[in-house]
């Protein structure tokens, strides 16, 4: 459902008004850097706002949010960018881009960090590691804070920490109308409860504040790959192994090929291999004793697991899923790594044309399902594993390839429907042949829950260009 607010043609002078007013730049097409701009991490992207507001700090954006309403434009608010869907770019509207404030201030003594609305994971974790801290982010150094966390937000260290989610302690936030809230426990707890697993249904998120723990800066972590021919043995060991895992362990299981990089020998690359990454949220020596069944599992291929910097692990496969590919992406919850669901896993995993394409798998549990499920927003605290099928595709290849690739993870899909335990990451859907499947993330109960608050704090649905609640 788009906005209700009727648009209104467009007035160049009104622009030239709104750049006037900002501190940061407004990019209209004419201007040099406009198709930079509105370039994001999946390229297969390809959006044309009317205006991009570079926004520099919290007024600019609500000057926007105010500029956007009054003409009734289309609005897509933009983070890290880094979502598959590609949500944060809209065509016509205008796009509010928080990309200019990536700042993160740490207060080590009340082990906190205040992180601006367009910050990555990367600027997070880089900061907090100074201070030998860390909170739950992605396993993506370049994916945006604001998405993943709004989401949910699910990586290495939640089943000891929680969520990104479960760290939150409040939030800044313009509304639909250009107010600005502090969403809190104890301010607007009813938004509060809403921006931890609703996405961004409720407003323009300027900064987040997260609790902080003790991580690193040295860790047990690494993936450990073997061949593509173990997959259902790797698997196997795996379940037995991640069910029985201190909550200190995260891991995740990747389906596809080695990645090229520098510190695996050449003559593996681009081989179809499953890996398990893992990494300790603990002391060294006790990872070592936790991973070690693990790595002496088989034979593998490669087994990078060591002492490693929790910094360089996070942005250790950054570079196997770069800017400019072309991605699309079909997201699923597993019941359990039951036999015939590996059956299928291995089946499918190494059916994709391109070597780029994969499946990775998050082992859940923990500190994620001891949080009460009205807690929050966030639907899948008893899933066992959350699943992603990515396929993806180089800008250069032809049109039918891309194709084939999205066929491989509908098929993929398709078959493991029989293994799904129901629901489904919101941050982990597409766009188009998935726009239905928001209420299958929330489930009933709390899809009408979030569409009370949707209807307090955005009744127009000024922010649907999201995974969107529909306001009651
Ligand atoms: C390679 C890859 C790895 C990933 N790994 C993980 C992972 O480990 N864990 C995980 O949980 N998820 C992961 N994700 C999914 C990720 O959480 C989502 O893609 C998320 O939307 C990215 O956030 P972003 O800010 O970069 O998104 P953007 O593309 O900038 O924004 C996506 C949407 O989020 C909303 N939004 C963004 N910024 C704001 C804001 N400041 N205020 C209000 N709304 C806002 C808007 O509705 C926007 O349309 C991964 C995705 C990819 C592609």
């Amino acid at each position: 459902m788009a906005s209700e607010t009727q648009a209104q043609p467009l007035d160049p002078t009104a622009f030239r008004e709104l750049a006037g007013s900002l501190q940061g730049e407004l990019l209209l097409p004419t201007n040099p850097g406009y198709d930079t701009a509105r370039r994001i991490w999946n390229e297969a992207i390809d959006r044309r706002p009317a205006g991009i507001a570079r926004c520099a700090g919290v007024d600019d954006v609500v000057a926007t949010v105010r500029f956007a309403r009054e003409r009734g434009l289309e609005v897509g608010v933009r983070g890290g960018g880094h979502n598959v869907a590609g949500t944060a770019m809209c065509d016509d509207g205008i796009v509010i881009d928080l990309s200019a404030t990536r700042g993160v201030s740490v207060d080590p003594t009340a082990r906190t960090a205040r992180v601006d609305g367009g910050a990555l994971w990367g600027d997070v974790d880089r900061a907090t590691q100074v201070h030998g801290l860390a909170t739950t982010g992605g396993i993506v150094s370049h994916t945006g804070v604001a998405g993943l966390t709004l989401g949910g937000g699910i990586g290495f260290l939640m089943r000891k920490h929680g969520l990104a989610v479960d760290n939150l302690l409040d939030a800044e936030v313009v509304t639909a109308e250009g107010a600005v809230l502090r969403a809190s426990a104890d301010e607007h707890p009813d938004l509060f409860w809403a921006l931890r697993g609703g996405g961004g249904n409720f407003g323009v998120v300027t900064s987040f504040r997260f609790v902080l723990h003790r991580v690193g800066p040295t860790v047990i972590a690494g993936p450990i790959f073997w061949a593509a021919d173990d997959t259902s043995a790797v698997l196997r060991f795996y379940r037995d192994f991640a069910a029985e895992a201190p909550d200190e362990l995260g891991s995740v299981v990747r389906l596809g090929t080695v990645p090229p990089l520098a510190v695996i020998p050449e003559s593996l690359h681009w081989q179809p291999a499953i890996a398990v990454a893992c990494c300790y949220a603990g002391a060294v020596d006790d990872g070592e004793r936790a991973v070690s069944a693990l790595r002496r599992f088989g034979t593998p291929l490669v087994d990078l697991t060591s002492p490693v910097r929790y910094t360089d692990f996070q942005c250790g496969v950054d570079v196997s899923v770069p800017h400019g590919w072309h991605y699309y992406w079909k997201g699923t919850t597993l019941a359990s790594l039951s036999d015939d669901a590996i059956a299928v896993i291995a089946d499918h995993a190494y059916a994709a044309a391109s070597p780029r394409s994969y499946a990775a798998i998050f082992h859940m549990g923990g500190a994620v399902a001891r949080v009460p499920h009205d807690a929050t927003a966030f639907a899948g605290r008893d899933i066992a594993h959350n699943m992603s099928i990515d396929a993806v595709s180089l800008p250069d290849e032809p049109g039918e390839r891309a194709a084939a690739e999205m066929q491989w993870a509908r098929r993929f899909f398709r078959d493991l429907q029989p293994h799904r335990a129901g629901g489904v990451y919101v941050n982990f859907l597409d766009s188009d042949d998935d726009s239905s499947r928001v209420r299958e993330a929330y489930g009933e109960r709390t899809y009408r829950r979030l569409a009370e608050v949707k209807t307090v704090y955005d009744p127009h649905n000024v922010f649907h260009h999201n995974k969107n609640i529909q306001p009651g």
